[in-house]
């Protein structure tokens, strides 16, 4: 892991969710906020504590892999966490309008995306062009990638890259301390999500 030091109420957080990831793996989840009760609740408003950047890939699915309840976390779930604008904007959401001081950057292994990319590039292909164009420049700095999980990896890293070129307001929460971009990888064969 990083040196970076993490803020504390990110750290909170975070420690929280890979903490229910252990449940999962484990098969001892916890979460009870999953009935009408907390929907009603939270019927006028929301207090989630993080923001996942998920793969639309049907088995990574952030709240049961962190044993998390409705209400807790903000989802943005795109094919390959491919970052285009209404991404961004998602995001610059939660951290401007929720103040949610940490940001999942969820990759997985397996990716369809990532296989994809590798199978077309650099081919500008008929299909896929917007989500293509957001994975294509990890292969320009690596055409020698061969492993799909090294290479949904980088992405990753590629990712955070992004947000913090293209988002001021992802950039200004980072730099004040008020958002920790956490980069982390799922593995469908342990269930575990790993600090990259
Ligand atoms: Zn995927």
């Amino acid at each position: 892991m990083e040196e970076i030091k993490i803020p504390l109420r990110a750290k909170k957080e975070l420690d929280k969710l890979l903490q229910g990831n252990k449940n999962f793996v484990n098969g001892t989840p916890t979460a009870k906020n999953m009935c009408l009760d907390t929907l009603r609740k939270f019927a006028f408003h929301q207090e989630p504590y993080a923001v996942v950047l998920s793969c639309s890939d049907s088995r990574v699915v952030p709240e049961i892999i962190f044993d998390c309840g409705i209400g807790e976390l903000f989802v943005v779930r795109v094919a390959g966490i491919t970052a285009g604008p209404n991404v961004i904007e998602s995001i610059e959401y939660a951290v401007k309008k929720l103040h949610l001081p940490l940001l999942i950057l969820l990759g997985h292994d397996d990716c369809g995306v990532m296989k994809y990319a590798k199978e077309h590039y650099p081919e500008k292909t008929e299909d896929f062009q917007s989500i293509m164009s957001c994975v294509y420049p990890v292969l320009d700095k690596n055409e020698d990638i061969t492993c799909h999980n090294f290479f949904a990896q980088q992405h990753t890293y590629w990712v955070e890259d992004v947000l913090m070129n293209k988002s001021k307001i992802i950039k200004n929460a980072v730099e004040k301390g008020e958002l920790y971009i956490a980069k982390c990888h799922f593995d469908h064969s342990t269930g575990l999500v790993n600090l990259i």
